[in-house]
């Protein structure tokens, strides 16, 4: 009998290493392939960033509280995120639709007016895409094509001991966004007279709702004249995010927990769900934020900037990934994102 392997025993992250240890590149102009937010092609004078996501109604998003306009925003920005990964600019993307008939031509207009807010907010073209029938739901399939100055792109394992960690923005805000909107998705499925209870948790329903790619501190950072030792951005949690600029650096981090970036909001709905923020702040996910490294010579350049926060410091492969909690002891990072 031939053998069969659950997927589960794989995880994500192990699925995705046997396809590419199954791949041998030949192209001369391909740089890098899987394994970092883009992969990266020598396009001339600059390099070209190329990447792609998926997102399944039911799997990623739920319509019975996820607007169609928003969707197609964050369709657009989670993308675009990647592209700000490393260290790039995004140009043009296309966007793939399968629609069941359960959706009016209005439905599809919402969706694509919030593509066209993103497109303008990010400065990209939507230059294409393709349009299908679905049997389950509406699915979402977004890529963008981006550039870089080729001494400027910024990948995942070249993280070096003693750079400094930094986030951008606030952290665990969207996963406590989507625990609220799920909460109010059930209290409205027992009783529909109930008005939803959201008063103020805009923030936090908004970063569920409606994230945005960092492409600001892109410009920012190329402004200070810093550029990232390396980066990635949160989409799974900076556990897991963190794991994977680690894993592939050959190196070791401590974060602080004391010094994790979290909205007021963010506190008190976890306070209110009974979860913990911090457990938000590092498995939560869907923050598209950016997780990167400096050296630590730049770290009078952009010391200031409000929206970047140290959180800790890269070490050697041998002492692990840890926080160092607020109690002054250390316990291993690990990641729980997707599985
Ligand atoms: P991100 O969260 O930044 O979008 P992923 O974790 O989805 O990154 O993917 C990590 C890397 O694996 C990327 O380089 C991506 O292109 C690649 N990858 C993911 N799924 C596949 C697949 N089915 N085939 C080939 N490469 C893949
Ligand atoms: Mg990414």
């Amino acid at each position: 009998m031939e053998s069969r392997t659950e997927i589960s025993s794989l995880g994500e992250f192990g699925l995705i290493q046997r396809i590419n240890k199954g791949v041998t590149n030949t192209q001369p102009d391909t740089v890098t392939g899987i394994g970092d937010d883009a992969a990266v092609m020598d396009i001339g004078e600059e390099y070209g960033l190329l990447t792609t996501d998926l997102l399944l109604e039911g799997v990623h998003f739920d319509l019975t509280f996820f607007p169609l306009k928003h969707l197609g925003y964050k369709s657009i920005a989670a993308s675009v995120s990647d592209i700000a990964a490393m260290n790039g600019y995004p140009r043009q993307v296309t966007v793939n639709i399968a629609i069941s008939n359960r959706f009016s031509v209005e439905a599809i207009d919402e969706f694509y007016a919030g593509v066209r807010t993103a497109c303008k907010d990010f400065s990209v073209d939507l230059v294409g895409g393709d349009t299908s029938s679905s049997r389950s739901g509406l699915l979402i399939s977004v890529s963008v094509f981006g550039k870089v100055k080729k001494d400027k792109v910024v990948y995942r394992n070249t993280a070096k001991p003693n750079d400094l960690l930094c986030v951008t923005g606030d952290l665990g805000g969207a996963y406590l966004g989507l625990q609220l909107l799920e909460r109010e998705k059930q209290v409205f499925l027992t009783n529909p007279d109930m008005q939803p209870e959201l008063e103020g948790k805009d923030y936090v329903i908004q970063r569920q709702l409606r994230p945005e790619a960092r492409m600001d501190v892109i410009y920012e950072l190329e402004e200070a004249g810093v550029t990232p030792t390396s980066m990635i951005d949160v989409s799974d949690g900076l556990a897991s995010d963190l794991l994977h600029i680690c894993a592939q650096s050959g190196v070791g981090a401590v974060v602080f927990e004391e010094r994790l970036p979290i909205d007021e909001q963010t506190y008190l709905a976890a306070t209110e769900l009974n979860l913990s923020p911090i457990t938000a702040a590092l498995n939560g996910g869907e923050d598209y934020e950016l997780l990167f490294t400096v050296s630590q010579a730049d770290y009078e350049k952009i010391k200031n900037n409000p929206k970047i926060t140290f959180v800790g410091y890269i070490a050697d492969k041998s002492e692990g990934v840890s926080l160092h909690t607020k109690g002054d002891s250390r316990v291993p990072m690990t990641a729980q994102g997707w599985t």
